[in-house]
């Protein structure tokens, strides 16, 4: 579980806020509005990668590359129109506040509100309201650090978590390991393990055993 904490990598707060929301929000229809977007945003991200996609021919301005990379503009095409669409059910205005220093917070502000799935969050000492509009913009500011593709779900407990790693599965070690022992593959490696371990366990108390009867001049 997304604990938070003072010292934070970038993009943590943005994060720990998007993972809070969808686990607590879970069943209720805005949520799976935003795990939509965010499924789809990762699996578009996932095809976006130098080598996936064909370069484009400057001549003729076509597309040029294997069949693979073909199939993957053809499928990126799809994807990035179906975010487009879950995108445009929400509208923003931009807000200009100033503050006693002299300086501006410049932001957006969601000028529709889908209701029914707010959350508090109390974080370095203050706590925030955010709800499904609040929540896409935290998104956007992720995406904008390269960190989308952290925000995932975890294999077996299926609640959200953020990956530090890429290739992380679980959102923390119980369920990890509790995937492990229910895993035939292991559950065989650990009984084949047992085994040699007692055998060895006890070729070592008879060499024990028949130590001290020497030592004992028996
Ligand atoms: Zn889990």
């Amino acid at each position: 579980m997304l604990r938070y904490t003072k010292r934070k990598p970038r993009g943590y707060r943005n994060a720990y806020i998007i993972v809070r929301w969808l686990n607590e929000t879970q069943g209720r229809t805005g949520n799976s509005r935003v795990a939509r977007l965010l499924e789809t945003a990762n699996k578009l991200g996932g095809i976006v990668k130098s080598g996936q996609l064909p370069a484009v021919n400057l001549l003729t301005w076509r597309p040029a590359g294997n069949k693979l990379q073909l199939k993957n503009l053809r499928k990126a095409t799809r994807l990035a129109n179906i975010l487009e669409k879950y995108l445009s059910r929400y509208k923003v205005r931009p807000e200009l506040v100033p503050n006693m220093k002299g300086h501006w917070y410049a932001r957006w502000r969601p000028t529709t509100k889908h209701g029914q799935t707010w959350i508090t969050v109390s974080a370095d000492g203050d706590t925030y309201s955010f709800g499904e509009e609040d929540i896409l913009l935290n998104v956007l500011d992720l995406a904008k650090e390269g960190k989308l593709q952290g925000i995932q779900r975890c294999d077996r407990c299926r609640r959200w978590y953020f990956a530090f790693v890429q290739h992380q599965r679980y959102c923390d070690r119980s369920c990890q390991q509790s995937n492990f022992r229910t895993n035939p593959k292991f559950k065989l490696k650990r009984k084949h393990y047992m085994r040699g371990y007692r055998r060895e366990e006890h070729e070592r108390n008879r060499q024990a055993k028949l130590k001290r009867r020497v030592r004992a001049g028996l």
